[in-house]
């Protein structure tokens, strides 16, 4: 369920008229509802009210501050993959013990700056990553709280770049390694056990990859803690899926259900990563076609974002739904490519889809672009990054100004020899 919705053919976020953003703040644009981004936190933070839980905000799916605090706000915490993402999260007013700090590659400096943050624990997904954060916690004379992130090897049945926990992924230490893994972390002086992570993969819409996992992990806690190794948080991570065509993946409360039912007895406050879930369908992408042509029999719908903008299409083939921000039944349909503005043939956001016939100058809207859209923009083709609106009930308001074209150049220089003398 989302707040973007037609009132007499015009659409609508919450009770703003998109096209009256369109023509204050230019296009593109990226919209975000702040109705839709609070329901879709409490929704999911309310199905595990019954256990002890912390839902960390995977930041990476949408990294914006203004964003951030609103679950901040609402006494969430925020899994985060680097140092970058940690600043972020602190400038949102993040609290330290709710932050977990996934990911494979952490250099020595953003492991000084969450231990001197105090974060709760670091996932850690190495042996060598387990004795570096020893060694850089005792130089700070700090005690570091880790788990490790295992690789449960189960298939989610997701896409395969956004499959995470298989055995022939680079995440994770598989199972019988992080036992051994355990016991070295319980002899090194400056790491502090807390508990065990997995994430298995995005978008996952069927339940039983997670159960599976749970049990895996179930296992390996009961062997940890017979060798005297008390763990006191399960992080599940993220993974679970949202709607962007016909996809039906579990509500949250169903999923919150099975993994409560799959978890009984372990004594362990949850950890979840979500990000998808939460903030997937809270933002679209508004888009102005700047063109239509029909080469041979084939035609195109050239918009103004580009895959520099929004590169789920190109990079996963992703759908994502477009919806005319003025509807006109009089019109009929066509079955055309929509293509961005940059020199790449893979700039494409749909493919021989079938859509009302847009005409030039017209507002789209790209749907279910809040999660890993902004985020993974770049200013490929020199395109300035674009703006980040949010609306809440009648206003809206610039969460991130559109870059410049003096933006693009910031921080280069031209060496003294190249210089005019
Ligand atoms: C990407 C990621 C998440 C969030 O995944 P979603 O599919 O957006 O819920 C959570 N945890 C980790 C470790 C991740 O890498």
């Amino acid at each position: 369920m989302n707040d973007f919705d037609y009132k007499n053919d015009h659409l609508f976020c919450e009770e703003v008229q998109v096209e009256t953003i369109a023509r204050e703040a230019g296009t593109p644009f990226y919209l975000y509802s702040h109705r839709t981004l609070l329901r879709h936190f409490r929704v999911f933070d309310a199905a595990f009210a019954e256990v002890p839980h912390i839902v960390c905000f995977a930041v990476k799916a949408n990294s914006n501050t203004s964003i951030l605090r609103i679950f901040v706000r609402e006494g969430g915490g925020m899994d985060i993959v680097s140092g970058g993402e940690l600043y972020r999260a602190l400038k949102a007013g993040a609290e330290p013990e709710k932050i977990v700090y996934s990911g494979v590659g952490k250099r020595d400096e953003e492991i000084d700056f969450a231990l001197q943050t105090g974060i709760l624990m670091f996932n850690v997904e190495s042996a060598q990553e387990l004795e570096t954060i020893n060694a850089r916690a005792e130089r700070l004379g700090v005690r570091a709280g880790i788990g490790l992130r295992v690789n449960p090897d189960v298939d989610p049945q997701t896409h395969p770049h956004i499959s995470t926990g298989l055995r022939e992924n680079k995440f994770g230490i598989d199972v019988e390694a992080s036992l051994i893994a355990y016991r070295q972390a319980a002899g090194m002086k400056h790491l502090d056990i807390k508990g065990v992570s997995c994430h298995i993969g995005s978008q996952v819409t069927k339940i039983s990859p997670f159960i599976d996992a749970i049990a895996r992990l179930k296992e390996l806690i009961g062997r940890l803690r017979e060798g005297g190794i008390m763990i006191r948080y399960l992080d599940l991570g993220g993974g679970l899926g949202i709607t962007y065509d016909r996809e039906t993946p579990p509500h949250p409360s169903e999923y919150a259900r099975a993994i409560i039912d799959a978890a009984k007895e372990m004594d362990c406050t949850f950890i979840f990563e979500p990000g998808r879930v939460i903030v997937g369908n809270a933002g679209a992408l508004v888009s102005r076609v700047l063109y239509t042509k029909g080469n041979v029999g084939k035609r195109f719908i050239i918009i103004d974002a580009g895959m520099n903008d929004l590169i789920r299409p190109s990079l996963y083939g992703s759908y994502h739904k477009i919806q005319p921000v003025l509807r006109r039944a009089e019109r009929g349909e066509i079955t055309a490519d929509v293509v961005g503005p940059i020199c790449e043939s893979g700039d494409f956001v749909a493919k021989g889809r079938k859509l009302p016939a847009f005409e030039r100058g017209e507002l789209l809207a790209v749907m279910s672009a809040g999660a890993y859209g902004f985020t993974m923009s770049s200013t490929y083709n020199s395109r300035p990054r674009i703006p980040e609106i949010l609306v809440r009930d009648d206003r809206w308001h610039v969460i991130r100004k559109r870059e410049t074209w003096g933006d693009l150049i910031l921080g280069e220089e031209i060496p003294e020899f190249m210089r005019d003398k």
